[in-house]
């Protein structure tokens, strides 16, 4: 199933986003993980995709398992950084001979070690040029794209990453899903910004719930801002783990509850592999 048919079917669509276990950790130790998400009844469950590829084979796996294991709606996520287009069609061609019809379409970061990564030497130099090869060559995939909701980081101007993400959508994008967020503001603002410049594709929130205090470190990297009540929970929290985690779970349920009010198209929940938290979560906000 394409999950574009899911958008126009129900409101809000719920899905949870995990990783693939390194690659010195045996792949089956994600399915019992994957059994406790199934649980919870998501709608769809999507794979990241390791950087420059060095997991794509278990992406291809899991994504595959996920749909015809555990009978999940599933989306791998793909980058072309380092790829060329012989390889990305490789990947493609083979997510589809294993059932799996959704891919979100990135362009991925450079490798952490090559800060001049020339862009130019790759396949595809954006995620707009490989969304519009992959749309070319299959129209039958349901096709996603990331969103920045305080514009990406290597974009000066906001305006024009916004005008970047209407050429993105405009490649043949279904739906997108935003970056993390801690303000919801920001999404209003966004799907503002969004319905001028013409995008209309549905767009799925992207949640994560503060699990640590490493939080900070991470976000400074994404470029998305903590707001001054976070800093404080964080500050607060930061000799205490465990409540922390319960502080974080309230955070993120909140924020949800409220999207829903809004009429979100969708929650998207960054898990990092955790099920009890997720549960937590989709319990306190009424999406079970
Ligand atoms: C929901 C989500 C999931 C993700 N999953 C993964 C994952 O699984 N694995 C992973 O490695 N990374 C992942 N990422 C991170 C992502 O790969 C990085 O943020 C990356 O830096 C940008 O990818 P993109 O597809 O958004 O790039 P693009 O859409 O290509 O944008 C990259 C930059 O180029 C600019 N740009 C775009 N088009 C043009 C143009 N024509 N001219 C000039 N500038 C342009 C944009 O404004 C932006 O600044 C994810 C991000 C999100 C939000």
């Amino acid at each position: 199933m394409k999950i574009i048919d899911l958008f126009n079917s129900k409101k809000p669509v719920v899905s949870f986003e995990i990783f693939p276990p390194k690659l010195d950790t045996p792949l089956d130790t994600i399915f019992d993980t994957l059994e406790k998400f199934k649980a919870l009844g998501p709608d769809y469950i999507s794979v990241t995709y390791g950087a420059g590829g060095s997991q794509k084979d278990r992406t291809i796996e899991i994504s595959s398992n996920i749909k015809n294991s555990y009978n999940i709606e599933s989306m791998a996520h793909l980058t072309c950084v380092g790829h060329s287009i012989e390889e990305i069609d490789y990947i493609v061609d083979s997510l589809i001979k294993n059932n799996v019809k959704n891919i979100l379409a990135l362009r991925g970061d450079p490798p952490a070690d090559q800060p001049d990564f020339n862009f130019d030497n790759n396949g595809f130099k954006y995620a707009s040029e490989l969304i519009s090869h992959i749309r070319k060559r299959n129209n039958d995939l349901c096709i996603a794209a990331a969103a920045y909701l305080e514009g990406h980081p290597e974009c000066l101007k906001i305006k024009d990453d916004m005008i970047n993400l209407k050429h993105k959508t405009d490649a043949g994008v279904d739906f997108l899903v935003t970056q993390l967020f801690f303000d919801n503001k920001l999404f209003y603002e966004f799907q503002e910004r969004a319905a001028i410049v013409g995008i209309k594709c549905p767009v799925t929130a992207g949640i994560m719930p503060i699990f640590s205090s490493k939080i900070k470190a991470m976000t400074a990297k994404s470029g998305c801002s903590i707001p001054a009540k976070l800093v404080l929970m964080l500050d607060k929290y930061q000799d205490n783990p465990d409540d922390l985690l319960k502080a974080g779970i309230e955070y993120a349920s909140i924020q949800i509850r409220d999207l829903v009010d809004n009429s979100v198209d969708g929650i998207h929940l960054y898990t990092m592999n955790r099920p009890k938290s997720s549960a937590e979560i989709i319990k306190n906000c009424g999406l079970l």
